[in-house]
């Protein structure tokens, strides 16, 4: 504990689905220089290193704002993910879409013990505001492409569950495990 008044860093509890702030649509961000929400990118950042995953979105720590980070690295969950700085990503927005999509496997931090393929746009056309303020305009690919639908579908109360045609399409990460990684 600290006794300036501020928060220590937190490690924050990763909610799963069920929850109902995971249902919800996120309200947008209005005051980026807010101590609550540098507090909350600090946080998040912590916290989604902690659990190695490659995102992590405002809802899943029971914030509905619309802000997630994207922290692409290679990992054995995501062995061709590539090696990026962390990016926060906030108000984000997709601004058109190819055509095409592919198939790829996810797992969530909010759906422990579960992978599915799941179909994404193969590139996006996107526009957000990082942690300063700063408008960026951007096309992403592959697999960042696919990170930012997932994350952005978190702010809209979807989790890939809800992107499968039958919820049994997701299989136990153990036996995805087994399957797929040699
Ligand atoms: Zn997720």
């Amino acid at each position: 504990m600290s006794d300036n008044g501020q928060r220590p860093k937190n490690n924050l509890i990763i909610l799963q689905r069920g929850e109902p702030v995971l249902a919800q649509v996120a309200n947008p961000v209005t005051d980026i220089n807010s101590e609550q929400i540098k507090q909350l990118i600090t946080d998040l950042k912590i916290t989604v290193a902690e659990a190695k995953g490659v995102g992590i979105a405002a809802p899943q720590v029971g914030e509905s704002l619309r802000l997630f980070l994207m922290c692409s690295a290679p990992s054995e969950r995501y062995p061709d993910a590539p090696l990026l700085p962390i990016s926060v990503i906030i108000n984000p927005e997709i601004r058109s879409t190819s055509e095409q999509q592919a198939l790829g496997w996810e797992g969530c931090l909010s759906v422990k013990g579960k992978r599915a393929l799941v179909a994404r746009y193969t590139s996006i056309d996107v526009s957000y505001l990082d942690e300063a303020g700063t408008k960026h305009n951007k096309t992403l690919t592959n697999f960042l492409a696919r990170i930012f639908q997932h994350e952005l579908d978190h702010l809209d109360g979807i989790t890939f569950i809800e992107r499968l045609n039958n919820e049994n399409d997701a299989i136990d990460e153990q036996q995805w495990r087994e399957t797929y990684l040699t």
